[in-house]
């Protein structure tokens, strides 16, 4: 196959292996072929089947989200953004789950489809998708052009609510075997894929829904396959509080101590660690597990702000050796504005501008996710990588003056700014509209599986309420 090229590039965000971090370079060529790059630098001298203009353009590598729930999150918009019960520590995970979710199969391919063009419009290539299986998920996949990690989503109980202060569990272990096999064979089959984008993350759901036996062994089955595993961990004080109710430790010290934190795991939250100010449990010992045992965090900024609460601090993760990766765990499902809000959150933990810097925060959304999902071909522009570009327009007025692109693009411009982007050599969006899927169609349908999620909260929250009286509307609807 012949290459393409994007010729002269104003600005690349390209790899400098030996110094282990990304570079700001000026002018270059960078061609791929066969979803590859085959070179980055100067005056390409082989032919191309396809020539892009690089003038006005920022080339950067492809974002990667390590965590994110297409196919229920787009149903929560107008939800969930003010939703939270007081008397649970802010989160309304729990009330909310139980009330609302995705009432059928072709809900969720709604939400998963609308959701997977904000992702490919804000510059994400690869993505961890954690969910229930359902039918039609690895085709849509498929379909959008982007890079795959399914991850689906099983336990051995479920959160129950009678009321909106006491979380309860309601224990079937036999299910959360089943789920794990279920899990196993979709995964397996999503690598045999003929795209060669997909592949697979174990995921049970949980660390306070599912037994040890379960978590080991989904771990265990990871490490068979060479896959990353990954779990919900310390994402709620109510969660942290039944841990040590339970079992004397922390979450995160039960998962060290019960054998599932290592290199291939990938803490989803991990926020509320001994030391954060709403827990200070007497340890203080969480943050140096998880980096002496060489796992990730997936770092989720917002649905936690929204709550009112923040990680402690983004910049002490990474001072303490944690590898980071950014995601999105609700809409809207832009990987640039978590950057963006991980920077701002981190600052005011810390008092101290210092704290994070644009580059951690493009090392996060690239290589912290490349190395959590163990693929170091991928967020990297560099001879031999995957061919997973954005290409970012300077033009754009957010984007004015282009003195420093990438704190333009961060602070300003987001995804206003993607112009093209490439998975694996192909196109996926083109001038800021996705080639691959159809937003408008599925937006149409996502009404409509919002309306049918509404028409079953009364049957199952825990005081029979509809919807308007769980989440008011923000402003009265007047004649
Ligand atoms: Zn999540």
């Amino acid at each position: 196959m012949t290459p393409t090229l994007i010729r002269n590039a104003d600005w690349v965000i390209a790899w400098d292996e030996i110094a282990g971090h990304h570079v700001y370079r000026r002018n270059l060529d960078i061609a791929f072929a066969d979803g590859t790059i085959i070179f980055v630098g100067r005056n390409y001298p082989g032919v191309a089947d396809r020539i892009i203009d690089g003038g006005d353009r920022l080339v950067l590598p492809g974002l990667i989200n390590i965590h994110s729930h297409p196919q229920h999150e787009p149903l929560y918009r107008g939800v969930r953004e003010e939703h939270g019960l007081r008397n649970m520590h802010m989160t309304g995970l729990y009330e909310r789950s139980q009330a609302f979710s995705a009432p059928d199969d072709e809900a969720r391919a709604a939400s998963a489809e609308f959701a997977y063009c904000e992702l490919l419009l804000s510059g994400v290539t690869s993505l961890v998708d954690i969910s229930p299986a359902w039918d039609g998920w690895l085709d849509l996949f498929a379909k959008s052009g982007m890079r795959g990690f399914l991850a689906p989503g099983y336990a051995s109980a479920r959160w129950r609510l009678a009321n909106d202060f006491d979380l309860q569990y309601a224990w079937d272990e036999p299910r959360g075997r089943e789920g794990l096999g279920a899990a196993l064979a979709l995964i397996d089959g999503a690598a045999r894929h003929p795209s060669r984008r997909l592949s697979g993350v174990v995921s049970p759901m949980q660390i306070d829904t599912c037994t040890a036996d379960l978590l080991r062994d989904s771990r265990d089955a990871a490490r068979d396959r060479g896959l990353p595993f990954t779990v919900h961990i310390a994402q709620s004080v109510a969660e942290v509080r039944e841990m040590i109710r339970r079992h004397g430790k922390t979450p995160i010290q039960w998962a060290h101590e019960i054998g599932i934190l290592g290199p291939e795991t990938i803490l989803g939250h991990a926020l509320f660690l001994d030391a954060h100010s709403w827990i200070r449990w007497w340890t203080e010992t969480d943050l140096r597990l998880i980096s002496e045992t060489g796992g990730s965090v997936a770092h989720c900024p917002t649905p936690f702000a929204r709550y009112g609460q923040i990680m402690e601090n983004f910049g002490d993760y990474l001072r303490a050796g944690v590898n980071i990766g950014l995601g999105t765990d609700t809409a809207p499902h832009n990987l640039v504005e978590e950057m963006r809000k991980a920077a701002v959150l981190a600052r005011i933990a810390a008092r101290d501008i210092a704290t994070v810097t644009a580059s951690d925060l493009l090392y996060a959304a690239t290589v912290g996710g490349a190395k959590a999902l163990m693929r170091d071909d991928l967020g990297r522009v560099a001879t031999g990588k995957k061919a997973d570009l954005v290409l970012v327009d300077l033009a754009t007025p957010q984007m004015i003056p282009p003195r420093d692109p990438l704190r333009s693009f961060i602070y300003h411009a987001a995804d206003r700014a993607v112009h093209d982007v490439f998975v694996d050599g192909q196109q996926v969006v083109d001038s800021g509209k996705v080639l691959t899927l159809d937003q408008a169609a599925a937006g149409e349908r996502l009404v409509r599986a919002q309306q049918r999620m509404f028409d079953a909260a009364p049957r199952r929250d825990y005081r029979g309420r509809n919807a308007e009286e769980i989440v008011p509307l923000s402003l009265p609807i007047a004649d």
